[in-house]
């Protein structure tokens, strides 16, 4: 299988273009490919080079890969797979989430450097032969590099440390159920952040995510406007590809890691004998 460094998990912010073949830097190398893994046909994944830095590789799929014919979970597991076996190292994610602070408005970035996860998707992992430490569970040096480019472009108000509140969704969140998030140390609330920060872990890749806040929780001022809201999903799509493929460009030329991320994943003491 091709060797890819870089993976892109896209989300909501870049759902409305066709990213990446619309960038005007991007060269695809293979397009909407399915490959096999031991947990059926992988999403669609896209290939492609970043010009012209070093004509550094990335893996990308759509809508953090979810499929409607199967789980959230077996599609992570899939993904996930598939980037282990590319060798990918760093990934970077983006979606949208609703902010649980009134200071944090529609509109701003929220880079995330803790979660917490209220999903049902906790039992998935790829393999049974690690213990995965989640100290640290976004890189410290992929962060700075997604918050250095994201402040550069002067679009956006930047939130670059807080706590991702995991939902099981579909639906959003009840007054209460924010309430209690908040109570909890929340500061925004999505659905997006796992199972992928686990399994980024298990493969070994670094993992940072670039959210766009969309709304307000429920709760935390007025009701939110769904037209406003509407626009935000499809206006902050090219520059949130743009922060994308530049961090990239920005760690490009990096030739050894500058975290402790790898040190995160040791063998499990409970293999049998
Ligand atoms: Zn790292």
């Amino acid at each position: 299988m091709i060797k890819v460094p870089f993976a892109i998990i896209g989300g909501s912010s870049t759902l409305s273009i066709p990213f990446p073949e619309c960038m005007d830097d991007v060269n695809i190398i293979s397009m909407d490919v399915v490959y096999p893994t031991p947990f059926g046909d992988s999403p669609p994944l896209t290939v492609f080079e970043v010009l012209p830095a070093a004509r550094v590789k990335v893996v990308t799929c759509r809508m953090h890969g979810w499929m409607h014919d199967r789980s959230r979970a077996e599609s992570s597991k899939q993904l996930f797979w598939v980037f282990g076996r590319m060798g990918v190292r760093n990934i970077l994610a983006e979606g949208g989430v609703g902010s649980i602070h009134s200071a944090m408005k529609p509109g701003d970035i929220f880079i995330p450097d803790d979660y917490i996860d209220f999903s049902l998707r906790k039992d998935v992992s790829i393999s049974n032969d690690y213990l995965l430490i989640m100290r640290d569970p976004v890189c410290p040096h992929l962060k700075d590099k997604v918050t250095d480019v994201t402040k550069d472009t002067g679009e956006y108000t930047v939130f670059s440390k807080g706590v991702y509140a995991v939902t099981e969704g579909r639906h959003f969140e009840s007054r209460a159920e924010v309430r209690a998030l908040a109570a909890l140390g929340a500061d925004a609330v999505g659905q997006s952040f796992s199972p992928e920060v686990y399994l980024a872990r298990e493969i070994r890749a670094c993992y940072c995510g670039l959210y766009l806040v969309v709304n307000f929780a429920e709760g935390v001022v007025d009701e939110w406007d769904y037209d406003a809201f509407k626009d935000l999903f499809y206006s902050e799509s090219n520059k949130i590809g743009r922060i994308l493929l530049d961090t990239i460009k920005a760690l490009s030329g990096e030739t050894k890691k500058e975290c402790s991320c790898a040190k995160l994943r040791v063998e499990t003491l409970l293999k049998k004998r």
